[in-house]
């Protein structure tokens, strides 16, 4: 294999990516280096053998050449890279961390606003020390996979009470929430310290690279990266450049090898094969659940439970998030469990009433769990009578700190016709109970901290009784 991709012509370099190919994909997830001490491979040294068959290892020193020329050319511009070097090493310190955790699995263009508003808000790891956590879930609202931005907060507050600041990827590794690719980025970036950083789009690029086929592993892709860092007096632009590399040309879809600046180190496309790597490895299928959740409404007001501190409380798992009320029921229920579901999601917090169910149930993922969602919606004249929720306007649902399906099911929940014709005992709920429930369906949630609805804001007694909203 290694022959025959020797054999093969290079192409002649064009002078760039296009501006085509730097469509960016989401920032994959890092990948953790080996428990073990890396492999480091050395140009003209024998690989150890279990890898030694599988990969063609490119010129380390000389594809850096190449990507340095590449990166120096031009590279998007984003508000968090510094083309040169910073005085404050601390504030650039804590930017590229903002960044480097705002950016695990969430596009640029996506990030770009978050980290914005969020270093304005909070512009040195001080002042976010002193932060309140509501306020951050609030700001960081959208973005996902909230647990990122409580380990932010953590860390700050650490560091903020800590004598030293770090400086060195072991160091940063020490900071709450802090992985390796993080502390690698950080302390190659902003202080120089000669250590790769990999993650999907760098295993992409190295997967082609070297043709990497069996299953390698993290030891493989660290020592890869390592080759190109090693001995660099600019690791912090050869990880960018790899990234960027990763996020653009070399993409998953279709990449760019006539604009590549590492073409002539690649053995995928000298052996024409670049459509077959990564090679991919077939997923476990999703796990299936299903939540009933419930959209009490009262006026443009929805009833919202209190963040759960104990996740196995929380019908999506969640931690720390408003939620609708709502039900878990794992597996695939069938008509007679989602109804109960969505029963006893109301039972727990007041009275049942009639209500609406959405026709088809919400497709929700996260990570490798796949929801399907049904949403009833039941207004209420009297929200007193609901005392485990607060009342929360439809329109600040963006800022109080929800997870995103709160809004998806809100949404769906307004465009349910009350006026259409419903199938015969499809739409309605009866809460009576189902004749026969064949599926388990988890307990209903525990009572919450209870937070006392809003005071009334007409003047006048309202035809809704006591607590009434103002529009
Ligand atoms: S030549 Fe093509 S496959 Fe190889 S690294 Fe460049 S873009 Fe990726």
């Amino acid at each position: 294999m290694r022959l025959r991709a020797l054999a093969l012509a290079l192409v002649p370099r064009s002078a760039s990516v296009s501006l085509a190919a730097r469509r960016v994909a989401a920032r994959p997830r890092p990948v953790d280096p080996p428990r073990v001490k890396p492999v480091t491979i050395q140009i003209g040294k024998t690989m150890p053998k279990d890898i030694e068959d599988t990969i063609v290892k490119p010129d380390g020193a000389a594809a850096r050449q190449d990507l340095l020329k590449w990166w120096d050319a031009g590279h998007r511009a984003m508000p968090w890279r510094r083309e040169t070097p910073a005085d404050d090493k601390k504030a650039w310190a804590y930017g590229v961390w903002v960044s480097e955790v705002m950016l695990q699995q969430t596009q640029v263009s996506r990030v770009d606003p978050y980290w914005r508003r969020w270093m304005e808000r909070w512009p040195s790891v001080e002042s976010l020390a002193r932060a309140d956590e509501s306020d951050v879930k609030a700001l960081w609202s959208g973005l996902g996979y909230y647990r990122r931005c409580a380990f932010l907060l953590e860390g700050a507050k650490q560091l903020a009470s800590a004598n030293e600041w770090p400086t060195s990827k072991d160091q940063w590794l020490k900071v709450k929430g802090v992985g390796p690719y993080t502390a690698a980025a950080i302390s190659s970036i902003v202080y120089g310290e000669r250590t790769p950083v990999v993650d999907g789009n760098v295993v992409r690029v190295f997967s082609r690279l070297a043709m990497c086929g069996e299953k390698p592993t993290a030891k493989v892709w660290w020592s890869l990266a390592g080759s190109l860092t090693d001995g660099c007096d600019r690791p912090g632009a050869v990880n960018q450049a790899l990234m960027e590399l990763g996020a653009t040309a070399c993409s998953k879809q279709k990449p760019s090898c006539g604009g590549c600046p590492l073409r002539g180190h690649c053995a995928a496309f000298k052996g024409q094969v670049v459509d077959k790597y990564p090679v991919v490895v077939k997923k476990a299928p999703p796990v299936k659940v299903a939540v009933c959740l419930v959209v009490l409404r009262h006026n443009d007001r929805v009833a919202l439970v209190a963040p759960q501190s104990d996740r196995s409380k929380s019908p999506f798992r969640l931690e720390g998030l408003w939620e609708l009320p709502g039900t878990r029921i794992e597996g695939e229920p069938d008509e007679n469990a989602i109804v109960q579901g969505l029963d006893d999601a109301l039972r727990a917090l007041g009275p049942t009433t009639k209500g609406l169910r959405a026709k088809k149930p919400l497709s929700h993922s996260i990570t490798s769990t796949r929801y399907a969602v049904h949403v009833q919606r039941c207004d209420v004249d009297d929200p007193a009578l609901y005392s485990n929720v607060e009342w929360v306007a439809a329109d600040d649902l963006g800022t109080k700190g929800c997870s995103s399906v709160v809004k998806k099911a809100v949404d769906a929940a307004a465009k349910i016709d009350a006026k259409r014709k419903l199938p015969k005992g499809q739409q309605t709920l009866s809460f009576k109970p189902a004749k026969k429930a064949t599926t388990r369906v988890s307990p209903p949630p525990e009572p919450v901290t209870v937070t006392p609805p809003s005071p009334p804001q007409l003047a006048t007694p309202s035809a809704f009784g006591a607590y009434a909203f103002a529009e």
